[in-house]
């Protein structure tokens, strides 16, 4: 495959009936490396916990701008998802599995644990009181080209 880079961004309004339409669009996005159906639906998880961490902790329901950008590059796609939101203290213990800030709300803190599950790479970039930003990378037809 050529190593072209295509470049797409949006932004969405922080309510919780947009994370599937995220999970739309970054599908539609990434259906131009010929994922399988197994890879589309690690990403559309992925992005579906990342989003909804901005709706439930970066804005904490009030409302804001996420946005979603991504990049495919060769059979690579990175997403990176933002919001401007409260932040996170402690990303590595964020990053737990089974950690919640939200006990309250019965969250069950495997959101992180899943982005990595089904995706290569996961990078939190986070300050409080600014925002958080989570990096996604996933490289397409890798089981492929193993078989
Ligand atoms: P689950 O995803 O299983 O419903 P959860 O959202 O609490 O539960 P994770 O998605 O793993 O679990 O996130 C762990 C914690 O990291 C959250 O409880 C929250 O404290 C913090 N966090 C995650 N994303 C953000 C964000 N965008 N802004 C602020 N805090 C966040
Ligand atoms: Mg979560």
């Amino acid at each position: 495959m050529e190593s072209i880079t295509e470049k797409m961004k949006v932004e969405l309004e922080s309510y919780s009936w947009n994370v599937s339409f995220a999970r739309v669009i970054v599908a539609s996005f990434l259906a131009r490396l010929d994922p399988t159906v197994e890879e589309m639906e690690d990403v559309k998880t992925a992005v579906s916990e990342a989003v909804t961490n901005c709706v439930i902790h970066g804005y904490e329901g009030k409302g804001g701008i996420i946005e979603i950008r991504c990049e495919i590059s060769g059979p690579t796609i990175r997403i990176s998802i933002h919001d401007d939101g409260v932040g996170i203290a402690d990303i590595q213990k964020a990053m737990e599995p089974m950690y919640t800030g939200k006990p309250e709300m019965n969250r069950s803190g495997m959101g992180f644990s899943f982005m990595e599950a089904f995706m290569d790479e996961v990078e939190v970039l986070s300050r409080v009181g600014e925002g958080t930003t989570v990096i996604l990378r996933k490289t397409i037809g890798r089981t492929r080209e193993e078989v």
